[in-house]
């Protein structure tokens, strides 16, 4: 278990740069003494916008939700690790199920994305997930521990860099079903002893591993109570202001 608790938005195709201003205007969580590190992925377009308005709340941290590995060059539609540091994100959904499943994004890209950011110093978070046919046919763990071997290849030239896991089951995401905080622990356990696998002791602690999957108010402090889960990734419920400072006030 992290020290960290990580509450982080995935916008995904939503809110363009006059939104995200009305929702920085309107987000105002009540955290008290909890501090959790607060992250939202909007579009990279309204990146700008985030930045211009975010300021009197909370910290949040930005984050794009996709990057490549190349620096520059002929790749028409994508963005660099310098170029989204330059306009103020400091993280980078790496691997969201959306990304493997819709756009084909393989381990291997992954693991490069992963080395991409470490190199310069953008936090990734990599996402990894099993599909319902997985789950039922008995590959969770197969499934997960493959995604997250492959993701920390990307590690190697920068061992004890900073970075976050997201366990996202694809059949959880955007569908209302959420895993039990059973299924949450037992995945996250898996994972954690990957870590332990592939890292040094203590950072493999460090990582903060976060449950992402039909995240609400109603249900992100249970998630949340539950000792392996770190934190959320949250999607539908994080793009409106009030629902998403309820969850973030849930830890
Ligand atoms: C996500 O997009 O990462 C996600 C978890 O979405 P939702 O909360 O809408 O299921």
């Amino acid at each position: 278990m992290s020290e960290q608790r990580v509450i982080a938005g995935n916008w995904k195709m939503h809110h363009g740069p006059s939104a995200t201003r009305t929702f920085f205007r309107d987000f105002a969580p009540d955290l008290g003494e909890s501090a959790p590190t607060l992250i939202i992925f909007p579009p990279a377009l309204s990146l700008a916008a985030a930045v211009e308005s975010r300021g009197g709340r909370p910290e949040v941290h930005l984050g794009v939700q996709n990057i490549h590995w190349e620096e520059k060059g002929a790749f028409t539609g994508e963005l660099s690790v310098s170029m989204v540091l330059d306009a103020g994100a400091t993280y980078a959904l790496v691997g969201h199920s959306e990304r493997r499943h819709v756009f084909g994004e393989t381990d291997g890209e992954v693991a490069l994305k992963v080395g991409a950011c470490v190199a310069s110093g953008l936090t990734p978070v990599v996402c990894v997930g099993e599909t319902l046919e997985e789950r039922r046919g008995g590959r969770l763990e197969e499934v997960i521990e493959r995604q997250l071997e492959a993701a920390l290849e990307g590690l190697t030239a920068r061992p004890g860099a900073h970075f976050m896991v997201a366990y996202e089951p694809v059949w959880a995401i955007g569908t209302g079903e959420t895993a039990t905080p059973e299924d949450a622990a037992g995945a996250h356990a898996v994972l954690r002893s990957v870590l332990r696998k592939a890292l040094a002791e203590d950072h493999a602690e460090e990582v903060p591993i976060l449950y992402g999957g039909s995240v609400k108010p109603g249900n992100a402090g249970e998630l949340l109570s539950t000792a392996e889960v770190d934190g959320v990734l949250v999607g539908g419920a994080s793009l409106d202001a009030e629902s998403f400072a309820r969850i973030a006030e849930s830890v």
